[in-house]
């Protein structure tokens, strides 16, 4: 393949292409980014981690955030179903954790400005344009595709990045996507006005609630704006044979912290549904091309890590590009360097979540103690630092020990969660 007419197609206008589209386009590379959706577009994934802040500034979008007027977050509360124990991080209380305050926002305001920003900054984009066929070899990159009135098109490029978020276009294609049989899920969520906010700071937290084998999150997301969802096995969702509706409601009587704030709750939107399954694809990089967030790979969104792991992916991914550019080389060894920079990354989430299922987890998490300052590792971690080195590292090995120990010679007292009428 020959006669490229951009140096980067990027394929999917979400954070993760956005964020890679707008640093190539600002260090000068011509980048095109096809959109299959018209934005602004509804989007879930609302809460933000503190270190998208860096991500943000280093992108010059914090300006255009800030007036954007999203809610902020200091913290994640954690609480059991049955109302009888609970805990709040604050990140700034996190002795490692350099980044204090995060955004809470709507996906399909925010996922806008972050493409209104990638074209501002140079990057031509195409709203509308569905990509069908991406093909990739030493040579270059050639990307087939049609607009919403139809005409089809095809365009040529040096490299090619995936973000193509769940959808998962090229690790689909090349047949390396797989999924992880323990965290099969699935989502039911909706926006709702009216919701009992704690007072002050707080009134910005995310707010999980965990059920035995199920968990509620409430995202405050605007002005008297809340999302609020429930995950739970895509098997027992089914088995229920019931509407999403009926769905919901059965487990927010069951969740009291849920039920209190939902007490005189108006509903805003429909129920959506959507799967949640974790999946990481085998590989995250190709000839040419690299995959960057949710193409890459999904992790439950237990801890809101979806949106800050696929900018900072795209930003790892961008930088991988503009070396092999500026190199004139085919990326392929600076790609392996940003496989293994993002599997560490991703790994760090996936234990977490993995662990938060169990309720040994549970029972350290909702009493945090600080000895050798380990809920400071755990609150930076839950911050988004991937950086933290040796000193957060043994201490997540030391937290996760711990769990184990818990479930063999509990130290800490056990909970049981409630039964479900
Ligand atoms: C139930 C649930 C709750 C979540 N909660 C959170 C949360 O609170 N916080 C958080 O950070 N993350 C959360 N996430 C995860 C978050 O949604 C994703 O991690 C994040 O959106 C990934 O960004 P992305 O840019 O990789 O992909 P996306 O945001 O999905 O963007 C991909 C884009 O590619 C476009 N596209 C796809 N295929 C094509 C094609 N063939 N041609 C052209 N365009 C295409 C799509 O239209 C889309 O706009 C949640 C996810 C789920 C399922």
């Amino acid at each position: 393949m020959s006669d490229d007419a951009f140096d980067v197609i990027v394929i999917g206008g979400g954070p993760g292409g956005s964020c890679a589209a707008t640093m190539l386009a600002r260090a000068g590379r011509r980048v095109l980014l096809l959109e299959r959706e018209v934005f602004p577009r509804f989007h879930i994934g609302e809460s933000l981690l503190p270190y998208n802040h860096a991500i943000f500034e280093e992108l010059g979008l914090l300006p255009a955030l800030r007036h954007a007027g999203f809610p902020t977050k200091r913290g994640a509360q954690f609480h059991l179903g049955d109302g009888s124990k609970g805990t709040a991080f604050v990140f700034r209380n996190g002795r490692f954790t350099r980044h204090p305050e995060a955004f809470q926002v709507e996906r399909s305001r925010f996922d806008e400005i972050l493409l209104r920003h990638a074209a501002a900054s140079g990057a031509e984009v195409r709203e509308g344009f569905s990509v069908r066929r991406a093909a990739n070899d030493a040579e270059g990159v050639e990307v087939e595709g049609t607009a919403r009135d139809g005409a089809a098109a095809t365009f040529r490029a040096r490299f090619l990045v995936d973000a193509t978020g769940r959808d998962n276009l090229t690790g689909n294609r090349d047949g390396v996507r797989e999924m992880n049989p323990k965290l099969r899920k699935l989502a039911v969520f909706a926006h709702f006005s009216g919701v009992r906010l704690d007072p002050g700071g707080p009134a910005g937290d995310t707010v999980i609630v965990r059920l035995e084998n199920k968990w509620f999150w409430l995202i405050p997301v605007g002005d008297d704006k809340v999302s609020v969802g429930v995950v739970m096995d895509r098997d027992e969702f089914a088995a229920a044979k019931s509407t999403p509706a009926a769905v919901f409601e059965r487990w927010r009587d069951a969740a009291l912290p849920v039920k209190a704030r939902l007490a005189d709750a108006r509903r805003l939107t429909e129920y959506h549904v959507t799967s949640d399954w974790s999946y990481s694809n085998r590989s995250f990089h190709g000839p040419r091309l690299v995959r960057v967030g949710d193409a890459a790979g999904f992790i439950d969104p237990i801890f809101s890590s979806g949106v800050f792991l696929a900018m900072h992916s795209a930003r790892i991914a961008a930088r991988a590009i503009l070396d092999a550019l500026a190199r004139r080389t085919d990326g392929s060894e600076a790609f392996r360097r940003y496989e293994t920079r993002m599997r560490a990354a991703f790994g760090i989430y996936s234990e977490m979540v993995g662990e938060f299922y169990t309720t040994p987890f549970m029972e350290l998490f909702l009493e945090p103690r600080n000895k050798w300052d380990l809920a400071s590792a755990v609150n930076a971690v839950l911050a988004g630092e991937l950086e933290g080195g040796w000193r957060l590292r043994w201490r997540m090995r030391l937290f996760f020990l711990l769990v184990r120990l818990q479930a063999r010679r509990p130290f800490m007292p056990r909970i049981a969660f409630a039964p479900v009428p």
